[in-house]
């Protein structure tokens, strides 16, 4: 049984789950900020009555309201989202397990609140395996079927509607056979765009940017 947090670290560096889990019990996980909440205030964000300048929205007040906007012109569950059915859920599947941020029920779906920025389309791949394993779980838990999932960049006003292709259910049973196979510390991930934001950094052993440019190569 995973947690749904390990499997999108399997997804995003394998060497990463092995030192969280190495690290488990000294490891405090970042509490939630203002920004999580955005979530749960969408109709209070997008009335022009609201002053956004107050608000610990990340890009410009007039970018985000538009870019909240185009999120609920495009995502059919938007006004679901608005008011939940239920949130902070914690969900228990088959393989793995955690809290979903929300769960709605027409369509029943859950949905993942990102306090970080969107890619320019889609969902990040540790975002969408942690997503489907949420819904894999959701429908694990009610005996039906579940075939999407949402990721809200709330800080960004962007939300984003993944469905359970075949591509992401494969991304998902790729992370959760990587999770079983760990034993021992696995190769440092080819991408080291990665490692720059990674905490591990300092002691993973990998050179990254910043470090180069400060010896000046
Ligand atoms: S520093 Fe890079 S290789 Fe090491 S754990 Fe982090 S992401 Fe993986």
């Amino acid at each position: 049984m995973y947690a749904f947090t390990d499997l999108s670290l399997a997804a995003y560096c394998p060497r990463k789950l092995y030192y969280r889990w190495r690290d488990a019990e000294e490891y405090e996980y970042p509490e939630r900020d203002g920004r999580h909440e955005l979530a749960f205030r969408y109709d209070a964000l997008l009335d022009p009555g609201t002053e956004l300048g107050e608000e610990p929205v990340a890009v410009a007040p007039d970018e985000y309201r538009r870019a909240l906007g185009r999120s609920k012109a495009r995502v059919g569950a938007f006004d679901a989202l608005v008011n939940p059915d239920d949130r902070d859920v914690f969900l228990q599947g088959r393989r793995a397990r955690g809290v979903a941020h929300k769960v709605l029920e027409s369509p029943l779906a859950p949905s993942l609140v990102s306090a970080g920025a969107p890619p320019p389309e889609g969902v990040w791949e540790p975002q969408a395996v942690r997503a489907v394993a949420m819904a894999k779980a959701l429908s694990w838990e009610r005996e039906t079927p579940v075939d999407r999932a949402f990721v809200e960049y709330a800080a960004h006003g962007v939300v984003r509607e993944l469905e359970l292709t075949a591509r992401r259910t494969g991304q998902y049973r790729r992370a959760l056979r990587t999770a079983a196979g760990i034993d021992g510390p696995p190769a440092r991930t080819r991408r080291r765009s990665k490692c720059e934001a990674c905490e591990y950094r300092g002691t993973c052993g990998v050179r990254t940017r910043s470090l180069r440019s400060l010896l000046g190569r």
